[in-house]
């Protein structure tokens, strides 16, 4: 059976920041799989004493969304931060001028 890639995949790059709504986090994609990224989060641990640990986590393609990319066309150029939202979602200059 061949692996058919998820359409969400095709823009997404490792080192890429995604957006995983279930859990509200967001976090760099360390390695990609054709339904789903690698992501290491980093939390903080409490075990006996604070301390910040990363742990890996796969997400599906289906519950990111990319945020390195304008969120309306995909492009890569003249992205910034669109703070509207309380997700940093990045919109590029031609879809959302200033
Ligand atoms: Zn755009």
């Amino acid at each position: 059976m061949k692996i058919r890639q998820h359409p969400r995949m095709h823009g997404i790059l490792i080192g890429d920041e995604v957006y995983c709504y279930p859990q509200h986090l967001y976090a760099r994609v360390v390695e990609t799989f054709p339904a789903a990224v690698c992501v290491k989060v980093a939390m903080l641990s409490i075990n006996g004493h604070l301390e910040l640990i990363t742990s890996p986590q796969l997400w599906r393609a289906d519950d990111i969304e990319n945020l390195s990319v304008c969120r309306y066309c995909g492009t890569r150029e003249n992205v910034r931060v669109d703070a509207t939202t309380g997700v940093p979602f990045r919109v590029c200059t031609s879809c959302k001028p200033t």
